[in-house]
């Protein structure tokens, strides 16, 4: 029997990306959007953290979902930034700011500097009726280019060297990327808490 857990983005680059990694992994889990979420109104993400984020938003939106939900929060983290653009990576360059806005300021802040290591980090919450089950993480280390390479994934990718490919994480497929990203560990641990819950 196929199990549902509901999804709090309205991302769809991210949705596609889950999605993907269920059916690769070969989970018979449905990952579906949360119904309504867009006449929800949102939570804000107050967090210092990616967990305290993710946690804040799966324990708000659960409330509002007929199964278990999982929510996510993630980004970019760069050493020479002090770690930035991290809980922020969404709105880097303002509020509503475009991918290319906020890639164009990293790139920007970057500028000559040698030290380029970097790396996404995504976390996932799963939660039931308001009440935290548990939480996952990912980690993907890399490197940040002097500039954007490759017309693939959304955000970050195009900026985002992993050296394991010799290349973006724009120049790649999504399934390729899913197979080592962040987002694919954590939602690998997410999806096998899941198949073994049902037993
Ligand atoms: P969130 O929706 O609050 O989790 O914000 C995530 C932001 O981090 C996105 O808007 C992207 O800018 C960045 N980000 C997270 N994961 C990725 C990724 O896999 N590739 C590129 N950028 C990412």
């Amino acid at each position: 029997m196929t199990v549902t857990v509901y999804c709090a983005t309205t991302n769809p680059g991210k949705l596609r990306e889950f999605r993907l990694a269920a059916e690769r992994l070969g989970y018979e889990i449905a990952i579906e959007p949360l119904p309504g979420m867009a006449s929800i109104p949102p939570v804000e993400e107050t967090g210092e953290t990616f967990k305290e984020n993710a946690i804040q938003k799966a324990i708000y939106y659960s409330a509002h979902a007929p199964g278990p939900l999982f929510a996510d929060d993630s980004g970019l983290e760069v050493d020479a930034l002090g770690g930035a653009p991290g809980v922020r990576s969404a709105r880097f360059a303002g509020k509503g700011a475009t991918d290319e806005a906020n890639n164009r300021l990293v790139l920007e802040k970057m500028r000559g500097v040698a030290q380029r290591t970097a790396r996404f980090v995504c976390v996932i919450a799963l939660a039931e009726k308001g009440r935290l089950l548990a939480t996952f993480d990912g980690v993907v280390e890399g490197e940040i280019l002097e500039e954007p390479r490759g017309p693939n994934g959304f955000g970050y990718d195009p900026l985002f060297y992993y050296p394991p490919f010799g290349c973006s994480f724009g120049e790649v497929s999504g399934e390729r990327k899913l197979l080592v990203s962040h987002r694919g560990q954590a939602l690998g641990r997410l999806l096998k808490f899941l198949s073994d819950r049902r037993g």
